[in-house]
Order: structure tokens, then sequence, then C-alpha cells
């Protein structure tokens, strides 16, 4: 079975199930939304290259970063295999090593800021002023003019404020499993 350890999940996935199981059919990537819109992206290549040993060179490929990660490839795969599961730990092992976009990890740190002072990952405001990639996709300006014409507030998108309570054990939990301890001592 799979380790909870990340990497050997990722050995796991790599060399003890879909490599030898992926028939090169296709069908995942005929699913496949992001093939669809990236000519360079094919999950059916992507376990090509795991077939042929390529596995550990994946990491350091910007295509995976292409993968909308909607699963629709493992449910079309005749043999459960998981090229959406393949690309996530390829992309975990990239974020580790240093491999990811600069973008991931500008997004990655806007959003357990967000996260550990709002208990929420993503508002109004922080789509704008710290995710300013992803302001192309959303109508921000119109977004929070919506939200104050409705009489809700600007900054928390939820009806019902998170208890102080529960902020304060999100803090604990990302304090003690991704060390922003400066950040707790600040609150
Ligand atoms: S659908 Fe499954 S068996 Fe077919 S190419 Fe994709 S991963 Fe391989
Ligand atoms: S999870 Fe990724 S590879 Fe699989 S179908 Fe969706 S976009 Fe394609």
């Amino acid at each position: 079975m799979a380790n909870s350890d990340s990497s050997n999940n990722f050995d796991y996935l790599y060399k003890k199930e879909n490599k030898v199981r992926c028939l090169q059919c296709g069908r995942c990537a005929a699913g496949c939304p992001a093939a669809h819109v990236f000519s360079e992206y094919n999950p059916r290549e992507v376990m090509r290259r795991v077939q042929d040993g390529e596995e550990h060179e994946l990491h350091k490929d910007p295509i995976i970063w292409l993968c909308g990660q909607c699963y629709t490839c493992n449910s079309r795969c005749p043999r459960n295999n998981n090229p959406a599961s393949i690309i996530l730990q390829a992309r975990e092992r990239a974020y580790k090593q240093g491999h990811a976009p600069a973008e991931i990890y500008q997004q990655s740190a806007a959003l357990l800021e967000s996260l550990f002072l709002n208990g929420v990952t993503v508002s109004p405001v922080l789509l704008k002023e710290k995710l300013g990639v992803l302001s192309e996709l959303v109508d921000v300006e119109r977004l929070t003019k919506l939200r104050a014409e409705l009489g809700l507030p600007e900054h928390n998108s939820r009806e019902v404020p998170i208890p102080a309570k529960a902020i304060k054990q999100i803090r604990t939990i990302i304090t003690s499993t991704s060390g922003q301890g400066e950040r707790a001592n600040d609150a």
C-alpha cells in the first residue's frame, strides 16, 4: 500500500502501479481539458514518460503546471490509472526542490498568509492585491462592487464569520506544520 510519506507515495505511484498498467490507449488525453487547451500537454504522454523511466525528471518540466487537477483522466482510464495524482506528486516534488514557477511560490505564500490572518484562503482583496495573475480571469472590481451593493463586507466572503477559537486553531496548525512561528507571536 501507499505510504503516507509523500516521497514514498511518489515512488509507489510511479513504480508499483501505473507504470505497469498503462495501455497507452489515450482515453485520458481524449477527455483532458488541459490537453484541449494546451497542444504541448498530454496525460498519456506523461504516462509514457513514466513507463520509459523518465519519472524522476518529470518534476523539472513546466508542463506539469498545465494540468487542471480535475481527475477526468482517472475516471476515464480503463486500468484505473491516475495521471492526475502522478502530476500532483511531481508538483509537490518540484515545489520542494525549487523547480516550481515563481508565481506558485508567490500564490502559495499569499494563500497561507490569508488563511493565517483570516481563516480563509481566498478573498476578493487577496485576489486583487496578492494574486495579480488571477485578476485577468476574475473581475475583482465588479465582484467587490457587487458585494458592496449587497451589503456584504469587502474582505470576508463568509456569511458567518469564522469563530476566533477556530482561527486560533488554524494558526496553531499552520505554525506547527509550516514554520510560521513568527506570525503566531505577532497575532
Ligand atoms: S487512459 Fe489509462 S491506460 Fe489509457 S493512456 Fe491514459 S493512463 Fe494509460
Ligand atoms: S487531472 Fe489534469 S491530466 Fe487529468 S484530465 Fe484533468 S487536466 Fe487532464
